[in-house]
């Protein structure tokens, strides 16, 4: 790697985020300079399958021509406007119109952010707004998940279940973590599947009692955690807990950053999931990545006590200079159109049982302990030994080598603690499939030889 190299010049000015510094410090950074369809290519002329879809967001590939037509006319048309003040551009109201058409709720609202992150900021700072104005100022208590991933902000990341932000000095007091429902690794020894989701759906009554209702202000919850590792629910999981907080009055909020706009077979995971949440977060593949932003969009109860609560203070004091931005409303219309009409979440419904089958091939593999997903949306988990689910040693950084392992046979995946993710673009075709495959099973079958 030479000094004047890309991959030196990254390393040397960038601080990365999410990044294993030993590693990208002795391979270089992959330094991207443009795609076609799913591949994206490097500065050295490298082309990568991206199996993860960049993250979790590129669904329709990186060179959409409808996408970049969208934002090419919208620039030229008005390139950027804000939300205030009661102003806001032509392309915002469509969009709003239309994320409620396509949610499932008869009537809501939306408010825009930049970012999934910013998204559940604001869903928090909404329900804060609610509570304190109908006279619970003390509800203000967030319950999440271990495991969950809801982002990076301060308050996002409080609710993210992940222990890394103990070096932030996270979470912030108030943020409470359920247990992950994840059956195959936390369900104890003889207990039923329908056992493990009573005893979820118990430990969150128990902690609504011991914190007392009127202290919580919502429950967040990815239909399928992404981050954390695609760990679907357990059977009967929402349908356990969804009852419990309708009983005790606590919002239900689904973060659909990553389930939204098909990629778990449905427009939403809650209808895959079958539960009605109270407001959506959404973000990624609302643009198909081709602009940065996120949405809160409330169901009705929310949206009309939100207004309701706005209109006797005057004002909701809250929003950022791009929230709606002209341009990410234009392509994000181009975006769901593309998803919904042009045959992208149907590949998600018919491919999907291929998508399943192939990585059930390989995960016959008897170094792979789970595969779990849905979709377009998998993980397989490395495990030492197969019966016992041990883990491999961390300091075998497992699933790290097998990413790299793909990642020099030219595709890209995710290591996730030891899991290694595949979530690809909606566009991919039965061909590049099967690459995905072919080169997935080599990665593992080399990486497992050296490590087993
Ligand atoms: N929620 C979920 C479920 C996510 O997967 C992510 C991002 N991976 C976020 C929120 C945060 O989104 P962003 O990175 O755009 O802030």
């Amino acid at each position: 790697m030479g000094n004047n190299s890309w991959e030196a010049r990254a390393d040397e000015y960038s601080l990365y985020g999410f990044t294993d510094l030993p590693s990208v410090h002795e391979r270089g950074a992959v330094v991207v300079t443009h795609g076609e369809g799913p591949y994206v290519f490097d500065t050295k002329g490298r082309k990568y399958l991206d199996s993860n879809s960049g993250l979790w967001n590129m669904v329709a590939g990186f060179d959409h021509p409808g996408l970049i037509k969208a934002a090419q006319d919208q620039y030229a048309r008005f390139p950027g406007y804000h939300a205030f003040f009661g102003r806001m551009s032509d392309q915002t109201v469509l969009l709003s119109e239309k994320l409620v058409e396509v949610s499932p709720f008869d009537r809501g609202r939306v408010f825009y952010t930049n970012s999934g992150s910013e998204a559940n900021d604001t869903m928090v700072k909404i329900l804060w707004f609610l509570h304190q104005a109908e006279g619970k100022p003390q509800k203000r208590k967030i319950l999440t998940r271990q495991n969950a991933y809801h982002g990076v902000t301060a308050v996002s990341a409080s609710m993210t279940g992940k222990p890394y932000n103990s070096v932030f000095g996270l979470p912030l007091p108030g943020f409470l973590h359920l247990s992950c429902p994840h059956y195959w690794r936390n369900g104890k020894p003889g207990e039923t599947e329908e056992q493990f989701t009573a005893r979820m759906a118990a430990e969150l009554e128990a902690t609504i009692i011991k914190e007392g209702a009127d202290t919580i202000a919502g429950f967040f919850a990815e239909p399928v955690m992404g981050a954390g590792g695609v760990i679907p629910p357990s059977k009967g999981y929402f349908q356990a807990v969804a009852p419990i907080l309708k009983k005790y009055g606590i919002p239900f909020i689904a973060d659909e950053v990553i389930c939204g706009f098909g990629r778990t077979g449905n427009t939403w995971g809650s209808q895959t999931y079958d539960f009605m949440p109270d407001a959506i977060i959404s973000s990624k593949n609302i643009t198909a990545g081709f602009f940065p932003m996120g949405a809160v969009i409330l169901g009705p109860e929310l949206a009309d006590r939100v207004q309701a609560a706005s209109e006797a203070i005057e004002e909701f004091p809250h929003g950022f200079t791009a929230s709606g931005h002209p341009v990410g409303c234009a392509i994000a219309l181009k975006a769901i159109d593309v998803v919904m009409n042009e045959g992208l979440a149907d590949n998600v419904v018919r491919l999907a049982p291929r998508l399943e089958a192939g990585l059930a091939e390989i995960a016959k593999n008897p170094n792979i302990g789970e595969l779990r997903g849905i979709g377009y949306m998998w993980a397989l988990e490395a495990v030492a030994d197969r019966a016992t689910k041990t883990p491999f040693a961390s300091t075998l950084s497992v699933s790290e080598r097998i990413a790299n392992t793909c990642t020099d046979l030219g595709l890209i995946c995710r290591p996730l603690g030891q899991s290694v993710v595949l979530c690809p673009p909606f566009i991919l075709t039965e061909g590049q499939m099967d690459e995905m495959f072919e080169k997935l099973d080599k990665a593992l079958k080399k990486v497992f030889a050296e490590v087993a």
